[in-house]
């Protein structure tokens, strides 16, 4: 997978070069939760992770494409992405023995400033339901930190192209170094915290992220919070904490009133894959994409995200959005029931 990874990213890739299987990657790193002597497991309705791999010959992968400066470019964040990646996988080969599952005030504190020390742009708490774990996957503890960090505007603005792909494996990276930051800082006061995988992950995390009152998720199908729109990228740390301060009231449920009214990505979408309505799912959260549609021209384009570019909350601003709409009564609504969490 690597070999092939740099093949591509140095543009070396031949008609005999397979496109690198991210899936099996991830499965890989899934797998060392296996040393989990306890842990949550999905419900019946859990859906399966959506996976990534397409069959498209690895030449046609946008990545196959770069120039010198964006290779390097690539490469100074697939790096540090994968590598963090893998110290976040390896924290589960010997689970961790706490020593307290209650935190006082001042150490949510102390971890909130890291968080934003390191980058992170907002971060709040949730119970994960076992609906939100995907299927055949499994967590160390119920209780989950959750986090965003913003990708900038100007250069998701270009989506597709490179610039944009640059900014989106920027957000994954530090992602990655914030999680493993964090799970250090609270394993070393004596808590038990495993970091999510910064892609991919085994748990649904816009979804867990709408629970945790983030924002709400829009019909592109991402995360839409108030100070990002949806230029954001979320992870998640498992951690044994029992006394986090859980919020269970979500305000920006309106969002899917107005996403009624805009539809916008889902006009602009060049290969339609987003559904006019989202389509609610068995295991609470919200279909909104077809995803075989999006995955082929996803991996030829940068990773696209002209969904996200587009959206008027990535555009405009949250606040201007919620100013500007005076309702929308007719809006079907399709709320993830947050106070399903026990
Ligand atoms: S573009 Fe419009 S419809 Fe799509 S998620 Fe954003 S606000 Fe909602
Ligand atoms: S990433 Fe691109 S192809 Fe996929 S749903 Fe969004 S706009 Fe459509």
């Amino acid at each position: 997978m690597f070999q092939q990874m740099f093949k591509i990213l140095m543009g070396r890739a031949d008609e005999n070069t397979k496109a690198p299987s991210l899936d099996s990657l991830l499965n890989s790193m899934d797998r060392h939760s296996d040393h989990l002597t306890t842990f949550v497991s999905p419900s019946p309705e859990s859906k399966p992770r959506t996976p990534f791999d397409t069959d498209l010959p690895a030449r046609e992968v946008g990545l196959a494409n770069l120039k010198g400066r964006q290779r390097l470019q690539a490469i100074s964040k697939a790096v540090p992405l994968m590598l963090n990646m893998q110290i976040a996988s390896r924290m589960y080969d010997r689970p961790f023995v706490p020593t307290y599952n209650q935190a006082s005030t001042e150490m949510i504190d102390r971890l909130e400033q890291m968080a934003h020390a390191a980058g992170a742009k907002d971060i709040r708490y949730v119970k994960v339901p076992p609906n939100a774990i995907f299927q055949g996957k499994k967590i160390p503890y119920s209780y989950a930190i959750v986090f965003t960090v913003e990708m900038d505007k100007e250069p998701i603005d270009t989506s597709p192209s490179w610039d944009s792909q640059h900014e989106v494996m920027r957000g994954y990276k530090n992602m990655a170094v914030i999680g493993n930051k964090l799970a250090r800082f609270l394993r070393r006061n004596g808590f038990a915290a495993y970091p999510g995988t910064a892609l991919g992950g085994v748990t649904d995390y816009v979804h867990l992220a709408e629970l945790a009152g983030l924002g709400a998720i829009g019909y592109h199908g991402l995360l839409i919070s108030p100070d990002e729109g949806a230029r954001l990228r979320i992870n998640t740390i498992y951690t044994n904490i029992e006394n986090l301060p859980i919020q269970t009231e979500n305000e920006h449920l309106w969002v899917r009133d107005f996403c009624a009214m805009c539809h916008k990505c889902v006009r602009k979408c060049p290969v339609s894959a987003i559904y006019e309505q989202p389509k609610p799912r068995g295991d609470g959260g919200m279909q909104c994409i077809d995803h075989v549609s999006c995955r082929e021209y996803f991996t030829k384009n940068y990773g696209c995200a002209i969904c996200l570019a587009v959206c008027p909350f990535s555009q405009v601003g949250y606040d201007k959005v919620k100013e500007r709409f005076k309702g929308n009564p007719n809006a079907p609504q399709f709320h993830i029931p947050v106070d399903a969490i026990e």
